[in-house]
């Protein structure tokens, strides 16, 4: 049993030492102590079905045995910075990860974080374009650092102070965007952006397949080939921000790009590629990668054996225990079922997504789309007490999202459902 500090002390703490700028989920926040699987304990050893799974950070399950394993083998071995000497474990890891992706898409950067990946796909673009002009999408998250902050399309995640580069063009939204599902016509704007925006030359395109922070909005069919035609036309790089999309969790697909048919310049990723713990990669071409010889380009920690040997694991497990599978099955049942909750209830106004990356948008009005805010709140709050965790996202703070871990089963589906049923009928 827990025997360290209760949620009311440990609060107190975080109130007095930590940033005034973090918030937490619930009226009584969570204090978590234990996690197995697609499972979290609390303080007073109550189990939720964790179907947020830290943002869409774990795959493999919480404290999967064979990565906390590799993880734990490998820091008692040696944990160091890995730029200045040999060491098997960054190299392999980049090995498999390489395989995972297409084409040329072959030298591995890693980084800390899903931002540092960001920033630096952009400066390799900018390097590669020989101009600075980045075009994203409105409504994007890309990070929380200079460059990444500037890419990111949404006012609630951005000081003014910074200085951005980039031009965001039109969010290929099929909910509320004023061409609906039609992608090559949101397209054309980015076309538009570079002929009065720009010198015609840009350093390239970022974009997320499904954007998570967002609201898990999946972008209109037939816009990323569109987009990157015009991007390329124009000198400058495709960059997909795999950091949510990601290892498996489409189903369908291990990268949500490739729901798109495309094959970007730069692939950026994060989050699920540890499990749990900090490591984020970029992932390009040779002739992409050169730029960086020009300076000393240095991470003290990028790559280092902890984190490459848990990251080794994880693509392990995704195919010994076959989860971009489950991801498709569990997440297509999982879509039928809250679709079918959309007939019962008129608050959700959209559901959508793919694979274990869903999202439930709520509005009070369906013709009016008004972001149901309140709801999405107290739904949240109701779901809890009765163990199920989901998270919330979307511009407006309306949109459940449903990123469980990737061992999500058919039963938890079921119990996620039968309980925002059961919360929705009660409202
Ligand atoms: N890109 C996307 C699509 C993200 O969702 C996030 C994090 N929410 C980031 C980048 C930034 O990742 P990190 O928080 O690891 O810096």
């Amino acid at each position: 049993p827990y025997t360290g500090p209760s949620a009311e002390e440990i609060l107190k703490k975080r109130q007095q030492y930590l940033s005034p700028a973090i918030f937490h989920f619930y009226k009584n926040p969570l204090n978590l102590v234990d996690g197995k699987m697609q499972y979290l304990f609390d303080d007073k050893g109550r189990r939720y079905l964790d179907a947020f799974g830290g943002i869409a950070t774990v795959c493999c399950g919480h404290c999967h045995p064979e990565v906390v394993d590799a993880i734990v083998n490998q820091t008692k071995r040696l944990q160091h910075s890995t730029v200045l000497y040999l060491n098997h474990a960054i190299a392999d890891f980049a090995e498999a990860l390489a395989s995972k992706l297409p084409g040329d898409l072959k030298v591995v950067f890693f980084t800390n974080s899903g931002t540092e990946a960001n920033e630096l796909s952009m400066l390799m673009a900018r390097l590669y374009a020989g101009c600075h002009d980045i075009v994203s999408l409105r409504n994007s998250y890309h990070g929380n650092a200079a460059g990444t902050m500037g890419a990111t399309g949404q006012s609630n995640y951005k000081f003014n102070v910074v200085q951005t580069g980039v031009h965001h063009a039109m969010n290929p939204d099929q909910y509320r965007g004023i061409f609906g599902s039609d992608g090559p016509k949101y397209a054309k704007d980015v076309e538009d952006l570079i002929t009065y925006g720009t010198s015609g030359s840009v350093a390239g395109f970022i974009s997320e397949a499904i954007q998570g922070v967002g609201g898990i909005l999946e972008l209109a069919p037939g816009y990323l080939s569109a987009v990157y035609n015009t991007i390329r036309k124009a000198g400058g790089l495709c960059i997909a921000d795999e950091v949510q999309s990601g290892f498996a969790r489409t189903g369908s697909h291990f990268w949500g790009f490739e729901g798109h048919g495309v094959v970007p310049d730069i692939v950026t990723m994060a989050k699920g590629i540890g499990n749990g713990i900090p490591i984020g990669a970029v992932v390009t071409t040779p002739e992409i990668a050169n730029v960086l010889t020009r300076r000393n380009y240095f991470n003290t920690f990028g790559g280092n054996p902890m984190c490459t040997a848990g990251g080794l694991a994880v693509l392990r497990v995704i195919e010994k225990e076959k989860l971009q599978q489950n991801a498709f099955t569990v997440g297509t049942y999982l879509k039928e079922r809250l679709t079918s909750l959309k007939e019962k209830y008129e608050i959700i106004g959209d559901v959508r997504g793919r694979g274990l990356m869903l999202g439930i948008e709520l509005v009070q009005d369906r013709e009016l789309k008004t972001p149901a805010k309140v709801e999405t709140l107290y739904i949240m709050d109701q779901m809890k007490e009765m163990g199920v965790l989901i998270g919330k996202g979307g511009f407006y703070g309306n949109v459940f999202r449903i990123t469980p871990p990737l061992c999500f089963k058919k039963e938890d589906a079921d119990f996620l459902v039968d309980v925002m049923d059961y919360v929705m009928s009660k409202m």
